[in-house]
C-alpha cells in the first residue's frame, strides 16, 4: 500500500485514493470525486470507464466534433486502475505480437505499426504541452541494460531483429559501459543499449490532466459510477441508464466483472515503489540528468525511472495470477515481489542505497490469449471497444483513442489500416486450467532468472513456455 500523504484538510476518500499509488498520493489537486450520474440520461456518445483509452477517445471525439455530448462513466476515480500506477515509460514498444499482427498485410504492416508507436510518442507530447498538462513529459530516450551475459546475447538478438525489420542505428544502438555510466551510475550492467523513442512521465498527472482538457472540451465526467452492463445503445450503470448511439468500452482488465468478460483478458500484476525525494548529493552521484527509463532483460525484468520529483520509481513483474483472476485491493500488495525490487533499486542504484521508500502498490493490466491489443468499432451495432494493451498502453491507448475516433467519426486515416483494428482473438482457457498454466509459467521464469544468474548460461527451461510469452 501507498503511505497517503496525511492532511487534516483532505476528506476522508481522497485520502483512501492517495493510497492507490504513489503517483496518485503526488498529485497536486484534491482526489474527491466528481459527481456520479444523477439518474437516467441520453448523450451521443458514452464511455465505460475513465483511465487513458476512455479519455483519449473522448478527446480525440470532442477535438474532431465538438457537437457531439460525451460521457464518460468511471467507476471509482479517473486514474484509478493501471493509468495511474503505471511506469510512466511513454515508448515505442508496440502492444502486440509480430507474429499476430503479419497475418493483417504482413510485415510491411507490422512495421507500420511499429512506426505509429514510434510517431504515436510525440502526439501525446504535442497534446501535453497544448493542453499544458503538467505530467513531466520528458522525452530522453530509454535504456536497456543487460545485467548478465545472457541478457546481453538476449539485448543483441532484439537489436538484431529489429535491423531486421528497418530500424536504423538512429532508432536504436548499443552504447559502451562508459557512455552508460556518463548517463547513469548504474552497478552491475554488462552491456547496454540506447533508444532516443521514449519519454518519462507521471501518469496520475497526465491522466487527470487529460480528463480536465476533455471537461474544457465540453465532455461530462462521471465518476463513482459502476456501470454493470455494457449493451447495444446503452451503459446500464448503479445510479441509472445512460442511452446512447455510440458505446465504448473502456475498461481493460476490470473487463472481467462485466457480464461476458470473464474471459477475454488475463490480468497480469505488476508491482512498483517509489523512494522519497532523493538529495542534491545522491543525484550528483548518481547522474541521471536526462531522465532516461531504465529496464533490464530479466524474465521478470524491472522498470525504472527517475521521477519529476526527483524521486526513483521502480517496478516489476512476478508471480501474482490470482485464482479466477479477481481483482481486489490486497492482490495490490506482494511482499516477495516487494522485497525483489527493493533489492534490484539497492543493487543497481547504490547511491540510493539508503533511500528510504515512501511507496509501494501494484496494479493489473489486461493481457489478450495472443497479447496483442484490439480496437474495434462496428457502426451497425454502436459497440466500440479498445484495450489488451499488455503493459504497452501509454502510446496504445493514445493510438486507439484516436483510432475509435476515426471510426466513429467516418473519417479515412492511415491509423484504419493498422493490424490491431477489427482484430479478435481466443478467449483464455477457463479454471482451473488459467491458474496452473500462470503459475507454472511464472514459476518457471522466475527460476529460469536464478539459474542464469548463478551459471551464466541461458536457462533452456525457458523453451517450455516460450510460445506463451510475450515478446519483448
Ligand atoms: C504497475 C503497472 C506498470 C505499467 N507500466 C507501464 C509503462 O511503463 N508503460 C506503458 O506503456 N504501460 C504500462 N502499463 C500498462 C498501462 O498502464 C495500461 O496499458 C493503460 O493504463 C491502460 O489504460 P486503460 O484506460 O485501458 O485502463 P485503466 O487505466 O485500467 O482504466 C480502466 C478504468 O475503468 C474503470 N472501471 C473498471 N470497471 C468499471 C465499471 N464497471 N464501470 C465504470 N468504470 C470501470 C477503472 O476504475 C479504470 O479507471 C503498466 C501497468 C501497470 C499496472
Amino acid at each position: 500500500m501507498a503511505i497517503a500523504t496525511e492532511s487534516p484538510t483532505r476528506s476522508a476518500i481522497d485520502q483512501r485514493y492517495r493510497q492507490v499509488s504513489g503517483w496518485l498520493d503526488g498529485v497536486p489537486e484534491a482526489l474527491d470525486p466528481r459527481s456520479p450520474l444523477p439518474g437516467d440520461a441520453q448523450f451521443d456518445v458514452a464511455i465505460a470507464g475513465g483511465g487513458l483509452t476512455g479519455l483519449w477517445t473522448a478527446y480525440c471525439l470532442a477535438k474532431g466534433d465538438p457537437r457531439l455530448r460525451i460521457v464518460i462513466c468511471e467507476r471509482d476515480i479517473v486514474g484509478y486502475g493501471a493509468s495511474g500506477r503505471n511506469g510512466g515509460f511513454q515508448s515505442a514498444g508496440m502492444a502486440g505480437e509480430m507474429r499476430v499482427f503479419k497475418q493483417y498485410g504482413g510485415m510491411d504492416n507490422v512495421r507500420r505499426a511499429e512506426r505509429a508507436f514510434i510517431d504515436g510518442i510525440d502526439w501525446v507530447g504535442d497534446v501535453v504541452a497544448a493542453e499544458g498538462i503538467d505530467c513531466g513529459w520528458h522525452k530522453g530516450g530509454a535504456l536497456r541494460i543487460a545485467t548478465s551475459p545472457t541478457q546481453a546475447a538476449r539485448v543483441e538478438a532484439g537489436v538484431a531483429g529489429r535491423r531486421e525489420r528497418g530500424f536504423t542505428e538512429a532508432d536504436v544502438w548499443e552504447i559502451s559501459l562508459d557512455e552508460l555510466q556518463q548517463r547513469v551510475r548504474f552497478h552491475g550492467a554488462v552491456s547496454a543499449t540506447y533508444t532516443p523513442h521514449c519519454a518519462r512521465i507521471d501518469p496520475a498527472r497526465l491522466t487527470r490532466g487529460l480528463a480536465r482538457a476533455c471537461e474544457h472540451l465540453g465532455v461530462t465526467i462521471y465518476e463513482q459510477t459502476p456501470v454493470t452492463a455494457i449493451e447495444r445503445g446503452r451503459l446500464v450503470c448503479q445510479q441509472g441508464t445512460v442511452q446512447a448511439d455510440v458505446i465504448v468500452r473502456a475498461t481493460e482488465a476490470f473487463t472481467r466483472d462485466l457480464p461476458g468478460g470473464k474471459r477475454r483478458y488475463m490480468r497480469v500484476y505488476s508491482h512498483m515503489l517509489q523512494t522519497e525525494v532523493l538529495p542534491d548529493h545522491v543525484w550528483d552521484e548518481l547522474g541521471w540528468d536526462n531522465c532516461e527509463p531504465i529496464a533490464d532483460q530479466r524474465y521478470h525484468f524491472f522498470y525504472a525511472q527517475r521521477t519529476m520529483d526527483n524521486r526513483i520509481a521502480l517496478g516489476g513483474r512476478g508471480t501474482s495470477y490470482y485464482f479466477g483472476d479477481r481483482i481486489e485491493d490486497a492482490n495490490d500488495h506482494n511482499e516477495a515481489i516487494f522485497a525483489r525490487i527493493d533489492e534490484a533499486l539497492r543493487r543497481h542504484f547504490p547511491a540510493a542505497k539508503d533511500a528510504a521508500i515512501e511507496h509501494r502498490w501494484g496494479g493489473s493490466f489486461a493481457a489478450p490469449r495472443d497479447w496483442s491489443m484490439q480496437v474495434d468499432f462496428d457502426r451497425a451495432t454502436g459497440m466500440a471497444m479498445a484495450g489488451g494493451f499488455a503493459g504497452h498502453g501509454l502510446t496504445g491507448t493514445s493510438i486507439a483513442g484516436r483510432t475509435l475516433a476515426d471510426l466513429i467519426l467516418e473519417r479515412e486515416s492511415d491509423l484504419l489500416t493498422l493490424p490491431w483494428v477489427g482484430h479478435t482473438c481466443r478467449k483464455w482457457e477457463p479454471e482451473p486450467l488459467r491458474a496452473i498454466a500462470a503459475k507454472s509459467i511464472s514459476a518457471i521464469l522466475l527460476s529460469a532468472d536464478e539459474a542464469e544468474e548463478q551459471s551464466g548460461q541461458p536457462a533452456k527451461r525457458v523453451r517450455l513456455v516460450k510460445r506463451f510469452m510475450p515478446g519483448r
